[in-house]
């Protein structure tokens, strides 16, 4: 029962972390409650495991210290990833704005990890609820439904809180704050958002349409340049999972302070210089729809056009409202109503405070031999395989210091 490192949570981080701990000679137990290992790996880029992005920078994670991912993706990048995929023979293709997927199946990252676990001899305990974790002089004790476990380093890789059920649980943060580390609130993130009752009365029978726009929630914020899909609950598509984490990251949604959230503008026609597209259809008979859709679904046009009330002839328009016309289609405000919450994330915004973790080993700065890697800790990345390869590189540099 006893161990040089425990491992709990067996995911990406988790597994990652076990088999080089394992590889470097290390008696490591893994333990996860969930009777399958690596579901959230294997529902991953719709079955096909979005594994890492091309190019993976500090800048594609939203963290209270934005500079905290550089240690770890410098020791363990996307490049090194990548190589470990092309070792198992596993074939990949990159789809859009670098991002890398299986050709077959998700399961061939799960049994990667597992054929990595097993060059490092690591041992399962799976299914196995774990009860709660101690301090010992020589390191940790930890309680199960399999009995007590010891080691001389523990890792918490237990996830975020998306999907709960997947076999999410908040035990990493309950763990965290046991030992005095800070929590920054978790919130679901990457997540479809819900609009107000009047939004959706306009636009609900627009579900399952999509808009190629650029969608962005601060100014000091990126700008994605995506599909924004119309559902029947509010707006989703990558453009807008991609700005909910920074409208997320704002801090709790007060319904009866709206107004202090930024709203998230969407430029709905990113690849047209908008000023002159309306100047050059000034004298236009047509109304606004009729010359959006030619750009646009006829549908989205029509319904848009009619939410903001232009439905005459452009040249009948005066001045004022071709001016409204362009602020409109440049930088058209939605304040959302909310998220579809934790049920329809892809992953959890904050956690483990980064301020009390080493970037370079993700080891506490105050208990000595406790570490926290992959989603548990305060770094969410933007979608594209962002969150997985931090999930690699946190556990991969865990895994060289416990
Ligand atoms: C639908 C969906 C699709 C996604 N697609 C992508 C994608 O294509 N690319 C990408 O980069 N990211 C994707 N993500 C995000 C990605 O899956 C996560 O960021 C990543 O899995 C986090 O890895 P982790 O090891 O930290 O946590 P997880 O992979 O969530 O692993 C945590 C493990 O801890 C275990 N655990 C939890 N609580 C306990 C407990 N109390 N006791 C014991 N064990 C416990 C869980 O059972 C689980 O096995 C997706 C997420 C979802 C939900």
């Amino acid at each position: 029962m006893d161990f040089d490192v425990i491992v709990i949570g067996a995911g990406a981080a988790g597994m990652m972390c076990a088999a080089q701990a394992g590889q470097r000679g290390r008696r490591v137990l893994l333990i996860d409650h969930a009777h399958k290992i690596g579901e959230r790996i294997r529902i991953s880029g719709g079955g096909r495991c979005n594994f890492t992005n091309r190019v993976v920078k500090p800048e594609n994670f939203i963290s209270q210290n934005p500079h905290f991912t550089r240690s770890a993706l410098a020791q363990f990048g996307a490049a090194d990833f990548i190589e470990l995929v092309q070792r198992y023979g596993i074939a990949y293709h990159e789809k859009t704005l670098g991002q890398l997927f299986c050709d077959d199946s998700a399961t061939q990252i799960i049994e990667l990890l597992k054929a990595e676990c097993t060059q490092g001899d690591v041992q399962w305990a799976n299914p196995c609820a774990v009860y709660g974790a101690e301090k010992t002089q020589n390191g940790f004790q930890i309680e199960t439904a399999q009995g007590i476990f010891r080691s001389h380093s523990l890792v918490i890789a237990t996830g975020g809180l998306a999907i709960p059920q997947l076999g999410a649980s908040p035990l990493g943060y309950r763990i965290a704050e046991q030992f005095g580390l800070n929590i920054i609130p978790p919130q679901p993130a990457l997540v479809p958002l819900a609009v107000s009752p009047e939004m959706l009365a306009s636009f609900g029978q627009l579900a399952g349409n999509s808009l190629r726009v650029s969608a962005q929630c601060g100014a000091n914020n990126p700008h994605f340049r995506e599909n924004l899909l119309f559902t029947h609950r509010g707006l989703s598509g990558p453009a807008i999972l991609q700005v909910s984490s920074y409208w997320q990251n704002q801090g709790y949604f007060d319904l009866k302070k709206q107004t202090k959230k930024h709203p998230i503008t969407v430029n709905l026609l990113p690849d047209i210089n908008i000023s002159n597209w309306l100047q050059s259809h000034r004298q236009s008979n047509l109304n606004l729809a009729q010359l959006l859709a030619n750009e646009w679904p006829k549908r989205i046009a029509q319904d848009w056009c009619r939410l903001q009330g232009w439905s005459k002839p452009l040249a009948e328009h005066s001045n004022k409202d071709i001016a409204a016309m362009q602020h409109a289609l440049h930088a058209w405000e939605i304040m959302p109503a909310g998220t579809l919450g934790y049920a329809k994330a892809e992953v959890t915004l904050g956690g483990v405070d980064t301020e009390a973790l080493s970037s370079k080993t993700m080891e506490s700065k105050i208990v000595p031999g406790l570490f926290f890697i992959g989603e548990v800790v305060d770094v969410t990345g933007w979608l594209g395989g962002y969150n997985f390869q931090w999930a690699w590189s946190s556990g991969w540099v865990a895994g060289q210091f416990v």
